[in-house]
């Protein structure tokens, strides 16, 4: 299956992803976190990127483009659930003639939630885990659970950027759900709750798709 998950920054497509692709058996591509490992592995996609990643802008329609095209080419352009990719109704244009999309995950949540989640986010400098000091926190403060890392705000959770990232998301973004309607089922999950459980979300998704028989 071919599955994207969209919504705006900290609806939780990440955090829903990485627990959705052992249970339904797709591969997570994230293309936020690709590009934040390829700056921390100072390569040159990561020179190229991490001043857009910083102030919360896209990154170029070509080069993100050309990134996930290898990277799909990896999964032999089958089972994956990808996050944080089409971003723009250029990049939705760009997947839809390399691959077929069988459906779009949508997280409906409120600006309320995206700032009051964003800014209670932290993640491990050394694994990348995603903490969530409102309903994921670490054990110890500041520390990772997973490898005993520093946990630390990305640049772009800091609240004068969330706010541009909001406008972009709403701009440049939102547009490309009006892409996909009509062409693939468009399954709607709704949060009104900053701390809503992690697994109660999972399996409402999950329930869903397999409601429309996306998977069994
Ligand atoms: P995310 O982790 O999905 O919030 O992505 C973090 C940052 O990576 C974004 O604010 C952008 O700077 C960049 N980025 C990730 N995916 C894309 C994309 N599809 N198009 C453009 N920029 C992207």
């Amino acid at each position: 299956m071919r599955f994207l998950i969209f919504g705006p920054p900290g609806s939780g497509k990440g955090t829903y992803s990485s627990r959705i692709e052992d249970r339904i058996n797709v591969e997570h591509i994230a293309t936020g976190d690709m590009f934040r490992e390829a700056v921390k592995k100072d390569t040159e996609l990561g020179n190229k990127v991490k001043g857009y990643l910083d102030k919360g802008e896209l990154v170029p329609d070509d080069l993100v483009n050309e990134v996930v095209r290898e990277r799909l080419k990896e999964t032999g352009m089958d089972n994956f659930i990808l996050d944080g990719y089409p971003r723009t109704v250029e990049q939705a244009e760009f997947l839809d003639d390399i691959v077929n999309i069988d459906a779009l995950i949508l997280l409906d949540v409120t600006d309320e939630i995206i700032i009051e989640r964003l800014s209670s986010r932290r993640i491990c400098r050394e694994c990348g885990e995603v903490f969530n000091k409102l309903f994921n926190p670490p054990e110890e403060e500041g520390v990772c659970d997973e490898c005993d890392g520093e946990l630390y705000q990305r640049e772009d959770d800091k609240p004068k950027v969330i706010k541009d990232r909001i406008d972009t998301y709403e701009n440049r973004s939102e547009p490309v759900i009006h892409y996909f309607e009509g062409k693939v089922p468009v399954v709607v999950n709704k949060c009104r709750k900053a701390d809503a459980s992690i697994e109660k979300m999972v399996e409402s998704i999950i329930e869903q798709l397999k409601k429309r028989e996306l998977v069994s």
